[in-house]
């Protein structure tokens, strides 16, 4: 008897060790073993979607995400993982200092109190900005301060919250992992706009979704809230039959994209044990929080229309329109920007308005002296860059008459400046001031398009890449700016020959010197419904 109770005995200690090896190799174990939340252990139950992202070993991992979707604790139990079993030096980044010390307290420390493996291997120094574990450690801080992480070198890297972070810091904070062998990232965060922070991150990466089967007609499927919702009966239904469906059930994560390097997933509240149907059917009917119900309900981007220029904006001027483009024209004004190709885009100005001429592309830079020549261009201004050499040739061969552009960081209320630097006649735009006049002009239909220019090939799609968006700038102060969609040559093309169109100076004075902001959010707020 008591032969078998020693030899039971010595198998639990066997399994246990074995769990204890594994949990050094995997994380999922690792969580199982030593992560307690609230008193207990992680449930995966709940969050079956969660295995399989705490199983990832990818270099770079990106989560674009639903609010309380437990993507936090992953992050945490991920920098416990990776510096107590690889040694390795963590930085857990968030975008201010002082969500930094609340999480740090409520999460992170609780985590550690509550685990008696993890207090055992908590070294001395255990505050919220910086950890030991075992023998490796973590660092804590909030983006705000970039002088507070430019002193920090890492071999992993946590990005929580990364849209409510100033995004030119993003790559300063990657540069951290320089030194580093294994390079390990992470970005997480609820998406805000499409194609910036997190959505721009999860593009790049092989676009996960978590599919499940319907049990009545078999389909699998990804869940999408307009079409696995039944409105009327506030309950979940398949995509495809519209029986009820478990949304809770295994699934599995597919990727859009198989086989690229990094690894992106999409969680939403679709998938969550915590929210049902019901309420995210009442939250969708809260039209005044529309944009929080996509971002933080079902993890997606989303642009409030009329933060955009819209088709029907250009269509609304060109119907009104009497004239087709023109192959040529007299002391017209050129905005040029340089992208694969060179977008030209061309006005006169007539009665003290811009005429839109001409929109299209050359292949290369002496083309554009023929254009000089045909519309007899009086001011023209070009993009500086990327084809600095290039453009500075252009504007020598036409000194009087050409300008080089950049985008330097302005005084709000400054339009443009001109300097000479180098004997080259220079012009710096306030972007976003610029953009502001430049939009304007079609919201209020001050500029004419010809009425065929739609033909032009991208035209529209580039003219409309930009949306305005707010930002958090170094003071934490909320700042605008313009973020793109997709190519934007012609709508910076247009920008820069509004500006060669100031420096002419012959704008009718009510339309220089109006107050861009004011008149901007007017557009924006009534733009929809004077198109309607
Ligand atoms: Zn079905």
């Amino acid at each position: 008897m008591e032969d078998i109770k020693q030899k039971a005995f010595a198998l639990m200690h066997k399994m246990q060790d074995i769990n204890t090896q594994l949990a050094r190799q995997n994380q999922l174990t690792y969580a199982k073993m030593y992560h307690p939340i609230r008193g207990k252990l992680i449930n995966f139950k709940q969050f079956p979607y969660l295995v399989d992202i705490y199983e990832d070993t990818a270099k770079e991992i990106v989560v674009q995400k639903s609010a309380q979707c437990g993507i936090s604790e992953y992050l945490v139990n991920r920098s416990f993982f990776l510096t107590e079993n690889s040694k390795l030096v963590g930085l857990y980044c968030f975008p201010a200092q002082s969500q930094l010390n609340a999480f740090s307290h409520a999460r992170v420390e609780q985590v550690i109190k509550q685990s008696p493996h993890l207090s055992e291997l908590t070294g001395e120094t255990n505050n919220v900005s910086l950890r030991e574990i075992g023998t490796s450690h973590i660092y804590f801080r909030g983006m705000q301060d970039i002088k507070q992480i430019i002193s920090v070198d890492a071999d992993y890297l946590m990005l929580d919250e990364i849209d409510a972070m100033r995004q030119d810091y993003l790559p300063i904070v990657e540069k951290r992992l320089g030194g580093s062998t294994r390079k390990l990232k992470h970005y997480v965060s609820t998406p805000t706009y499409p194609n910036y922070g997190i959505n721009k991150k999860f593009k790049e990466g092989d676009q996960r979704e978590w599919y499940i089967k319907c049990d009545e007609c078999g389909y699998l499927q990804y869940l999408d809230f307009f079409k696995n919702v039944d409105l009327k009966k506030e309950i979940y239904v398949c995509k495809k039959c519209k029986q009820p469906i478990n949304t809770l059930k295994n699934g599995k994560w597919i990727p859009r994209y198989k086989g690229r390097e990094i690894h992106s997933y999409h969680i939403s509240k679709l998938m969550s044990s915590r929210s049902s149907a019901k309420e995210l059917i009442k939250s969708f009917k809260n039209k005044a929080a529309l944009q929080h119900f996509y971002n933080f309900d079902l993890g997606i981007p989303y642009v409030i229309t009329g933060s955009r220029l819209q088709r029907d904006h250009l269509n609304a001027i060109t119907s009104k329109s009497d004239y087709d483009m023109k192959y040529s024209g007299e002391r017209c004004c050129m905005g040029i920007d340089i992208g694969v190709d060179i977008n030209l885009y061309i006005t006169q100005l007539i009665n003290g308005r811009p005429n839109t001429l001409f929109a299209g592309t050359v292949k290369d830079f002496e083309e554009l002296d023929r254009y000089m020549n045909i519309y007899n261009v009086a001011m023209c201004v070009i993009d500086a860059l990327p084809e600095t050499r290039e453009s500075k040739k252009f504007a020598k061969r036409f000194p009087e008459r050409v300008r080089l552009a950049y985008y330097p960081s302005m005084k709000m209320d400054i339009y443009y400046k001109k300097e000479v630097r180098d004997e080259i006649k220079i012009v710096d735009i306030n972007r976003t001031l610029s953009l502001d006049y430049m939009y304007d002009d079609f919201f209020m239909q001050k500029i004419k398009l010809p009425k065929n220019i739609e033909s032009v090939e991208d035209l529209y799609d580039q003219l409309t890449a930009l949306i305005r968006v707010k930002e958090v700038d170094k003071t934490g102060n909320q700042v605008a700016k313009y973020i793109e969609q997709g190519a934007d040559h012609y709508a910076h093309a247009r920008n820069y020959c509004r500006v060669a169109e100031a420096i002419l100076g012959e704008y009718d004075s009510d339309m220089f010197r109006a107050t861009p902001s004011q008149k901007h959010d007017r557009a924006f707020s009534g733009g929809n419904k004077r198109m309607m």
